[in-house]
């Protein structure tokens, strides 16, 4: 077994993988607006209504129709994982990692394709659709050998004349519902995490970003998942969503999506339905308000440059995005003007252009919402960036920057999900880790330092889940740093790390006297 390395990134500044990115962005051109029907049971189950996935950069093109999953679909496609379960749930563990190396090979074989339809289906440019599309390799090599790990259970006690075992066993079926900000790496790794546990699972990606998850439902089928392991039932969030987590024979949900969805799954969850002889197990991953801080020992001009990756790579639209920024008093002017100095720079256009560095915002409804917080801006603070915005051929926002916001301002507090940054001052290095932890938040943060004093009082007291030093706050990788968060980010359930899958499993002890 080769050990595990992350997937590495394509350099788009070598021509030729440029050509093949090129190459594949035309390939994809030609597929646009096909059908995908739902998978129930193996069965492809194709329905009248339909999600259209529409590009975000550019709102005439259709990138694909997928059938709409009603609860009578939901409910077949849970009797097939009930069905399932019976025997997927004996299946040699080696055997389910198998079929995810195998997966991985696959999609690695078509990199550039797949990162292509996150260029089209959800507006990223190529860097961040190539990090999307290494992150679901990594998610299927990691937990794939995690799985390997797992299987031989842990080492308990045996007093002589006694054999004791320690076992990890699959739970039962899962409902995985993702978001469309990761739309491969996010739906793909939380799918097969509950898969090579032995777990059937009923997929609902996120309604703007079902044709990647279709194209992913095909690569799993051909590395030989058996029928009614993987169920792709995409679907309303509130009628398929809210049916599958009432289920009775639902055991565990996996989601990854807004804090408000986060608490009516966790709620929801916690009712007993009729038929149900379990407590569910819930894992939610939720959203962030992630904070920069920078003292006056760090190299500003670095300081600049990470944050204006960490706030606008992929538009802002990242959990882990950089969208509160604290500074030292004495840096906070010299430190705003570099950050401006480089959004200033920043081009947006549609990303299957490489030069164009920001894409769209993900739909309408997003372009809504972004915008209606340039009001709040010119209230709480003063835009120094930005500040405007085009919806004529796609959902287009220029990177905002908003300056001398207080600390509990709505900028400073509420979840935005796009590109807007706001900038506030300390007085010291406690006040600045203070103003970090004033949300109700706690996903990641970064600290830029070369003061080790400062470096460890962030270390004991900023409270994230994932904590930077001396880099952006985005960019977690697979096996490196596991990934998930505090308070109203979440169950901290550290996707790719390595306690991730246990949630997935429940341990069996079992004793035999000689
Ligand atoms: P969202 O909560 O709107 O949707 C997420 C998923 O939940 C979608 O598939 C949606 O259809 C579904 N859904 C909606 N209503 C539902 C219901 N009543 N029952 C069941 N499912 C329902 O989130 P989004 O807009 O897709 O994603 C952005 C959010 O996700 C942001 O808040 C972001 O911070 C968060 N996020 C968190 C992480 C993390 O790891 N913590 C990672 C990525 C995104």
């Amino acid at each position: 077994m080769i050990p595990y390395k992350h997937e590495p990134f394509t350099d788009f500044s070598q021509e030729a993988n440029k050509k093949a990115f090129e190459e594949a962005l035309e390939l994809v051109s030609k597929e646009l607006g096909k059908d995908y029907p739902l998978v129930i049971g193996g069965e492809r189950v194709t329905t009248e209504d339909k999600i259209v996935s529409v590009n975000p950069a550019n709102k005439e093109e259709i990138v694909g129709r997928v059938s709409k999953a009603t609860q009578a679909h939901a409910e077949d496609a849970m009797q097939a994982a009930v069905k399932a379960f019976e025997t997927w749930k004996f299946v040699n563990p080696s055997v389910r990692a198998d079929v995810l190396f195998k997966a991985a090979n696959i999609i690695r074989k078509r990199k550039h394709e797949f990162s292509a339809y996150l260029v089209k289906e959800a507006g990223k440019p190529w860097n961040e659709a190539d990090a999307d599309t290494a992150e679901a390799i990594d998610f299927l090599e990691y937990y794939a050998r995690q799985m390997l790990v797992l299987k031989e259970g842990k080492k308990v006690e045996s007093r002589p004349g006694e054999y004791n075992r320690y076992d990890y066993i699959p739970l039962g079926v899962g409902v995985i519902i993702s978001p469309w900000n990761f739309p491969l790496a996010i739906m793909a790794g939380t799918a097969v995490a509950a898969i090579v546990a032995g777990n059937p699972i009923l997929l609902k990606p996120a309604s703007t970003t079902p044709v990647v998850a279709a194209k992913f439902v095909e690569v799993m089928e051909q590395a030989g998942l058996p029928a009614g392991v993987l169920n792709f039932i995409p679907g309303p969030g509130a009628e398929v969503g809210d049916y599958l987590v009432d289920h009775p024979k639902t055991r565990f949900i996996s989601f990854t999506g807004s804090r408000d969805v986060g608490l009516r799954i966790n709620e929801r969850a916690s009712k007993l339905n009729d038929g149900q002889i379990w407590l569910k197990r819930v894992i939610a991953e939720m959203g962030g308000k992630d904070t920069m801080v920078i003292d006056e020992s760090a190299d500003l001009d670095y300081a600049a440059d990470m944050i204006t990756k960490a706030a606008f790579g992929f538009s802002g639209q990242k959990c882990s995005a950089c969208s509160r920024v604290v500074a030292l008093d004495s840096v906070y002017d010299e430190l705003l003007a570099k950050v401006v100095e480089n959004t200033n720079k920043l081009s947006i256009g549609n990303p299957v252009d490489v030069t164009n560095n920001v894409g769209p915002v993900i739909d309408a409804a997003a372009f809504k919402k972004i915008t209606s917080y340039f009001d709040v801006a010119k209230q709480e603070g003063r835009i120094a960036a930005g500040g405007t915005a085009d919806d004529s051929t796609g959902y287009f926002v220029a990177p905002t920057i908003v300056a001398d916001v207080q600390p509990t301002d709505r900028l400073m507090q509420e979840e935005i999900f796009g590109p807007v940054v706001a900038f506030t001052k300390a007085k010291d290095f406690k006040e600045a880790i203070d103003i970090a932890n004033n949300t109700e938040y706690g996903l990641t943060g970064a600290v830029i330092t070369q003061d080790r004093t400062n470096q460890e009082y962030a270390r004991a007291n900023f409270h994230v889940g994932n904590l930077y030093f001396n880099r952006g706050c985005t960019g977690a990788i697979v096996g490196y740093q596991p990934f998930g968060g505090f308070n109203m980010s979440g169950t901290d359930s550290k996707a790719g790390g390595p306690d991730y899958l246990t949630l997935h499993l429940q341990a069996k002890t079992t004793s035999e006297m000689f």
